[in-house]
This record gives C-alpha cells, structure tokens and sequence, in this order.
C-alpha cells in the first residue's frame, strides 16, 4: 500500500500560554477530500500553515508525500497548493501575469496554455488583462483558486474558500474540487460549514480548541450531527 499523501504524529503548536494544536494525529490518502470542521479559532488555519511552512509548529513530526519536513521543508512543499482564507496578490499585475509569476515561484516556466486553462476553469477569461486591483471581490477569490491551482499540485489545501462568495462561485468551487479530486489531486479544506462537508468531503475531521475530536466517515459525522453530540461535544 502507497503511504499517504500527509501524515501528522503529534503536532503541538503554542503561544505563549495558548495551545492552538494539541498532539494531532492524522493520515491523508491520495486523492481524498478530507474536510476540517471546527468553530472560529479550533486551530484550522494554524494545521495548514504548519503544513505550507507558514506557521512553526513547537512538536510533532509532519510528513508529506512520505517526507519528513524537518528533513526536507522545501521540496515536498513544491508539490503543494495553497488558498489562504485572506486575499493575497500583488495589485498592480494583471490577471494572467499573476498566474505566470505564481508558476515562477513554483521553478515552472511560463505556460501560456495553462494560464489559459487555468482561467476558464475559474471564468476569468474576460479578466485576463485586467489588474487585479480592479477585481470584484468575488473575481478576486477566484485568482486566488486559480493562484494555488496553476502549478498542478498534488495535495491543495483550501481554508475557507466559500466564506463570503457568492452561490455562483461557490456552486464553481464544488464543482472543481470534485473534478480535481477525481483526476487524483488530494484536497484538504477547512469550513464552518456542515453543508459543504456534506456535499464535498469523503471524510470528515472535528476540530476544536486546537484537538482533534474525531475523524470518521462523512456519513458517520453527519449522523453524529444530526443526533446534535457533537454540538455537545463543542460545548464542553
Ligand atoms: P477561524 O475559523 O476563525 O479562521 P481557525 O480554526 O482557523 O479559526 P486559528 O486561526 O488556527 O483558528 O487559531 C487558533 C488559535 O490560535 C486561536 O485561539 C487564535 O487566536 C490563536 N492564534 C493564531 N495565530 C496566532 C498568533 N500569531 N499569535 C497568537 N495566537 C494566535
């Protein structure tokens, strides 16, 4: 059997007298939709920013692509794809030259054709030449997804990526995510949301004040949900 795309052993990480990951344990198979549910500061981001390399974690060992990141942290991160919850570009570049300098920043050479692809996927072919300053928010987000994707990462990472968007845009994502997932990529999202766990995930993990409650099946989570012993759960 393959070893998995991600693994965690034990990942802690502190501030000061606050624990925002506490010793979780978690294995990612190839080409899943795991999806993270948790309240306003469970420690969603903080999980993926150890991942991606932007948060330090304090213990605990990560593995990707079955490499150990204390060993190597920067050739499995290659492989991977980021959309942050907070929007982050430089404004003054256009819409497809943003996805050329992204694909710079990944050791890739321009790709015309892929920066094409890349935005008909998203629906930005009518932006290509427009400065990303001028984005609605909405056009904003998808450059964003366009961002993390164009690359072709094997394991993308999105946190929160429908919070505020509209039906369209989020009806766009879901619909990708599955497409994504089904050609092999291995996407892990964070959510509030009960719903698009439901309609994405092939599995589900409850996070809460920075510990892993459980991780199980989506059915089983969202019989959990629907008997309410997870809102207890939260409670606690
Ligand atoms: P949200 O859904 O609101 O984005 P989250 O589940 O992503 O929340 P995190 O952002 O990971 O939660 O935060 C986890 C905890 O760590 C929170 O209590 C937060 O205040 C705290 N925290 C995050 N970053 C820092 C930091 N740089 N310094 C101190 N505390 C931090």
């Amino acid at each position: 059997m393959s070893s998995p795309v991600l693994e965690l052993q034990g990942l802690t990480k502190s501030y000061a007298k606050l624990t925002a990951l506490s010793n979780v344990n978690l294995s990612i198979r190839q080409g899943e939709i795991f999806a993270l549910l948790g309240p306003n500061g469970a420690g969603k981001t903080t999980l993926i920013g150890s991942i991606c390399g932007l948060v330090k974690k304090t213990s605990g060992r990560i593995l990707l692509f079955g490499k150990d990141l204390d060993q190597d942290p920067v050739g499995p991160r290659y492989e991977v794809g980021l959309v942050p919850q907070e929007i982050n570009f430089d404004p003054f570049f256009s819409v497809a030259e943003s996805l050329h300098i992204q694909l710079g920043f990944y050791g890739r050479p321009r790709d015309e054709a892929r920066v094409d692809e890349m935005l008909t996927a998203l629906n930005l072919q009518n932006k290509k030449d427009t400065v990303a300053r001028a984005l609605s928010g909405g056009m904003r987000r998808r450059l964003l997804i366009a961002k993390a994707l164009v690359h072709r990462p094997k394991l993308v990472f999105l946190d929160e990526p429908t919070a505020g968007v509209d039906v369209e845009l989020r009806r766009d994502l879901w619909n990708y995510v599955r497409k994504l997932a089904s050609e092999g990529t291995t996407i892990v999202l964070t959510t509030h949301y009960l719903e698009e766990a439901e309609e994405l995930a092939d599995r589900v993990g409850v996070i809460n004040e920075g510990r892993l409650l459980l991780v199980e099946d989506k059915a089983t989570v969202m019989r959990r949900f629907g008997e309410k012993r997870l809102v207890v759960t939260f409670e606690q």
